[in-house]
């Protein structure tokens, strides 16, 4: 089980590096931690869980998160009957996007950050990113909506970006009007 203190902060300047791409098979550490991490982020959701052992709630963590420089995450999706789909992740790559522009309107949150954000985080709507899964397959992927936005958060973190460098500082709500809230 990962410890919440395992999570690096983002005063961290490991969050900055840009991660490197991941060659098969991978290692049994990779492989446990990718397990780790995803057991993480499922119990982050479970409100029970969560508050037993004070946990913040996360749908994607990359591996450089917890200080591997290497270009994967995952990220586990809560549906409406309350199961996950889980991702694993691996060297992804935008293959095409929507012209269309969406942000969250809660903005956006990250196990990294521990305050809150105020301002708008562009993201498209509509992504396909192909990636490799954790036995190397390559693999297609077509986010929208809420795990759209969770792609492309974590995507940012393997090129050492995170969301709030991506808020404009002197209007954080600058070309609201421009992009439909989620
Ligand atoms: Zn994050």
């Amino acid at each position: 089980m990962l410890k919440t203190t395992d999570i690096l902060d983002e005063k961290d300047k490991r969050l900055r590096q840009v991660s490197k791409a991941v060659s098969f098979p991978l290692n049994k550490k990779d492989i446990d931690m990718i397990n780790d991490m995803l057991e993480h982020l499922v119990n982050s959701q479970i409100e029970e869980i969560a508050s037993k052992y004070n946990l913040r709630p996360g749908m994607g963590l990359a591996a450089i998160q917890l200080g591997v420089n290497k270009r994967y995450f995952v990220i586990a999706h809560e549906q409406d009957d309350k199961t996950f789909n889980k991702y694993v992740i691996i060297n992804p790559k935008i293959v095409s996007h929507s012209e269309e522009l969406i942000y969250a309107g809660g903005g956006e949150g990250c196990l990294s950050v521990n305050r809150e954000v105020e301002g708008i985080i562009p993201r498209f709507a509509r992504i396909t990113i192909e990636y490799q899964d954790i036995d190397g397959n390559t693999k297609k992927l077509r986010a929208r909506e809420e795990l759209a936005i969770a792609v492309q958060h974590e995507m940012d973190h393997l090129n050492g970006i995170l969301f709030m460098d991506k808020i404009d500082k002197d209007n954080p709500f600058k070309d609201e009007d421009k992009m439909r809230m989620i």
